[in-house]
């Protein structure tokens, strides 16, 4: 007798819906043939990684045969020096996101919920299924609020109850690129109860150049439920070697250490990443490029007449004015990658584009052109 093994899952896993990447350059051009495409989906560093990151993996592939650190010492060290907390204080992850899904996991189960916003990072809602948690998805700021589809903090509070362990906010928000200012943040987290981890997930934290746009590290030691997440995918451009980490109370930082993978973060990852951390002409270098890419972006959105969504992010949402879908298909047929965010991300007229050197955000706008019919 077979059994289906489907059914047999976790009821969480069993209608879990996969995370949906940026389309890889390389398949696409498998797919259709065609040639120098430019992948603009994912939010990566047009830059590519720090030249100091990248020194420093040369001489450590004849170590690969040993484990790493499991520990990170080195890594968890100089964090600390940088962040002013304590080792002790950090969780390191495969990626960010593997950060996400220890708090899900350490924190969440059956009865427990989390609180997040609509149109907020997507892998917010796969970790709280996953464990068969709660999600409670707030609404977010309406179209013709200042800060358009970004999280409106006091619906997430409305949705916190005794058993709440988890907010997620993303400051910047991914896809929308809607911000937070410090002093609604802080009077937020004050306002939680201390048994609720507000988690801030702070992904692109180094390209923001807003006078009021906290570093909520500042603030652990006034919020011992506070948890912060940052990553070397997107500034540092390290995407692809999987490294990001949490800054929190020592306390909160045991109980993730205890239930990661004895060696999530492996050796070139935390090379490269002490590495990036004292490259900061590539970061200056990298905010600049962002900064004038975005400029030119929005510029073009608003000659042609395209809403978009106000970014402080390295990458732009824009409104196509009809289903995105069919556009975003086009747009591969002319070899740019952009990244849809109707099904996972509930915008379904957008796109979202990242932010890439100029000749790529030219590219982009020409191909937009072409597709639309300008
Ligand atoms: C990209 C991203 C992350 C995490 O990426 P990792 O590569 O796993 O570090 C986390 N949060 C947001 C909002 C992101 O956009």
């Amino acid at each position: 007798m077979s059994c289906d093994y489907r059914a047999l899952a976790n009821a969480g896993v069993q209608s879990l819906m996969p995370y949906q990447p940026g389309k890889p350059v390389e398949e696409l051009e498998r797919e259709l043939g065609i040639r120098e495409s430019i992948k603009l989906a994912s939010n990566e560093n047009p830059l590519g990684p720090s030249p100091r990151a990248i020194q420093s993996l040369g001489g450590l592939l004849e170590g690969l045969a040993l484990y790493p650190d499991g520990g990170g010492f080195a890594l968890r060290r100089r964090l600390g020096e940088v962040l002013g907390v304590e080792p002790a204080c950090i969780t390191l992850g495969n990626g960010s996101n593997d950060v996400l899904e220890l708090i899900a996991r350490a924190y969440l189960s059956p009865g427990r919920n989390a609180v997040f916003s609509a149109h907020a990072f997507a892998v917010y809602p796969l970790v709280v299924q996953a464990v068969d948690a709660e999600a409670r998805v707030a609404p977010a700021n309406p179209v013709d609020h200042a800060m358009p589809y970004g999280h409106d903090l006091a619906a997430m509070a409305e949705r916190v109850d005794a058993h709440t362990r988890v907010i997620f906010v993303a400051n910047p928000n991914n896809p929308t690129g809607t911000w937070l200012d410090g002093a609604s943040l802080k009077a937020f987290i004050a306002a939680q109860p201390r048994e609720t981890l507000v988690v801030v997930d702070e992904a692109y934290f180094e390209y923001v150049e807003e006078a009021e746009y906290p570093d909520t590290t500042r603030w652990l030691a006034e919020f011992p439920n506070l948890v912060v997440t940052r990553t070397f995918s997107k500034i540092h451009g390290l995407a692809g070697l999987r490294i990001g980490y949490a800054v929190s109370s020592p306390e909160v930082a045991d109980i993730l250490n205890r239930v990661r993978q004895p060696f999530n973060t492996n050796t070139l990852a935390q090379a490269g990443a002490l590495a990036a951390l004292e490259d900061d002409a590539h970061v200056r270098e990298s905010v600049r490029v962002n900064r004038e890419g975005l400029a030119f972006l929005t510029a073009a959105c608003r000659e042609r007449g395209l809403d978009f969504i106000p970014s402080v992010g390295n990458f732009l949402c824009i409104d196509m004015g009809r289903e995105a879908g069919p556009v975003y298909q086009a747009l591969l047929h002319q070899g740019v990658i952009v990244r849809p965010v109707g099904g996972g991300y509930g915008l379904p007229r957008h796109l979202r584009v990242t932010v890439g050197r100029a000749h790529e955000n030219r590219r982009f706008i020409d191909a937009l052109d072409q597709v639309l019919g300008r």
